[in-house]
């Protein structure tokens, strides 16, 4: 695609940046069946394809965004389906982070939806805080048809219907301090997870430790950012950033196989740090160690190889891949190829490379798509009949389980089971039946 951006403007990294992105783009529109929103509502401007083109005439003309651009931006769930079809290599992710910070800076949002935005964001990245909210949004759940029946509100109304009925107490962080014989590693603990779902850690913990790692948790360590980063609050986000790569720098100090994380959101995220803090002269070395040590739980058990099995019942899994897994990372092998070893059926359903739904924030922000892909998800993985659903992202886990009736685990929570830990929580009415 031509471009048109000044030497002033390429002056600017991230512009510089985004013009390269713009200009690898050759207009031939294969992304456009991969796209879930271009799929579900049919609008080229609701495409790859027609967001590029919004971004490039945004950007190029210094335009201060209106509402119908930011509509279609706001509608983009980071998926990176778009990446994966793409023949010409165009990092559409560089290109849309880019632009919602670019309109975040600029562009004014109606009063409801900035101070929605703004608790999410003081929110959801802090557990403390999460789990009071969570706990808060049980109570207030009644008012939710009503926050349902004002267009503006429905946001509000989202994150009270995504407050689940019960919550797990708060878990002990137990690492495995016993040195390992293929060292020592981290283990991200997260914001949202360790609050849903303790088990995963506590499983996590376990299987690294039976694979022969010591498992450290960093002090200091903070939400990976992604959060913000997707709701172009780009200070917020680098401000979690730069504290990782200290936390993490500290830890790479003292000698660590990897940064191994369970949420793949997460993960694609912080292999994102070299690039985000590429022009940070103090940060951009450290950032770019801490993206290389980072790797999905996923990878380091492949690598690693799985330990002995026990013997549990040969289930049928459905594997869900979770998009920031198989799009934004490129894992779709590892985790099946685990599951099989580990002794279950696996099975694959029909449009495996669409979205769910959950998508960071998204499924607060823009409940009646979600909810269409949710469901979309769903039928598609029932059709399956699995005895259980397997995903690597917590997100996932969380949105899967609000539209299908089969119990959704982490893969992680699967492989522990199968090789000498407990029953996963959610399957024990079923495995004791
Ligand atoms: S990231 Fe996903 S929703 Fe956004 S344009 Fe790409 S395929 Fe479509
Ligand atoms: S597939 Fe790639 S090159 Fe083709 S329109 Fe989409 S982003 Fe552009």
């Amino acid at each position: 695609m031509q471009t048109d951006f000044s030497p002033a403007q390429l002056a600017d990294k991230d512009m510089a940046a985004s013009e390269a992105v713009i200009r690898k783009c050759v207009h031939c529109g294969f992304c456009t069946a991969t796209c879930p929103t271009y799929v579900l509502l049919g609008d080229e401007l609701d495409s790859p394809r027609g967001r590029i083109y919004l971004i490039k005439d945004m950007l190029e003309n210094e335009r201060v965004p209106g509402p119908d651009v930011v509509k279609h931006i706001d509608r983009c769930l980071s998926c990176l389906a778009c990446m994966t079809t793409c023949p010409s290599g165009v990092n559409y992710m560089h290109l849309v982070d880019h632009a919602r910070a670019y309109i975040e800076a600029r562009y004014r949002r109606p009063l409801a939806e900035r101070a929605l935005r703004a608790v999410v964001a003081e929110i959801l990245p802090k557990p403390a805080r999460l789990r009071a909210a969570l706990q808060l949004a049980r109570l207030a759940r009644p008012l939710a048809p009503l926050l349902e029946s004002v267009k503006p509100l429905r946001p509000a109304a989202a994150m009270l219907n995504l407050a689940p009925p019960h919550l797990p107490p708060q878990a002990a962080l137990n690492a495995a301090a016993t040195p390992g014989p293929r060292g020592r590693v981290v283990l991200l603990q997260g914001c949202a997870e360790p609050v849903l779902r303790p088990e995963i850690r506590e499983a996590s913990v376990r299987l690294l430790a039976r694979c022969g790692y010591q498992v450290s948790f960093a002090q200091g360590e903070a939400c990976c950012g992604a959060l913000t980063h997707h709701m172009g609050k780009e200070d917020a986000a680098l401000q979690s950033v730069r504290r990782n790569v200290d936390a993490w720098t500290r830890e790479i100090e003292r000698g660590l196989e990897a940064i191994v994380i369970t949420a793949s959101g997460c993960g694609t995220m912080v292999k994102e740090y070299g690039f985000m803090l590429r022009g940070d002269p103090a940060y951009a070395a450290k950032a770019a160690k801490v993206s290389a040590l980072a790797k999905d739980i996923s990878e380091v058990l492949e690598a690693a190889g799985l330990p002995a099995r026990a013997g549990v019942p040969a289930l049928t899994v459905a594997y869900h891949s979770a998009c920031s897994l198989q799009h934004g990372q490129k894992i779709t092998a590892a985790p099946q190829a685990l599951l099989r070893a580990a002794g279950f059926t696996v099975r694959m359903p029909a449009e495996s490379h669409l979205c769910c739904g959950s998508a960071g924030t998204y499924n607060i922000f823009q409940p009646e798509i979600a909810a269409q892909l949710g469901n979309r998800k769903a039928e598609n993985l029932s059709r399956l009949k699995p005895d259980v659903v397997a995903a690597g992202n917590i997100g996932c886990a969380v949105q899967l389980g609000r539209h299908m009736a089969s119990p959704v685990v982490h893969t992680v929570e699967l492989l522990d089971w199968a090789t000498g830990g407990p029953v996963p929580a959610a399957l024990k009415a079923r495995v004791a039946g």
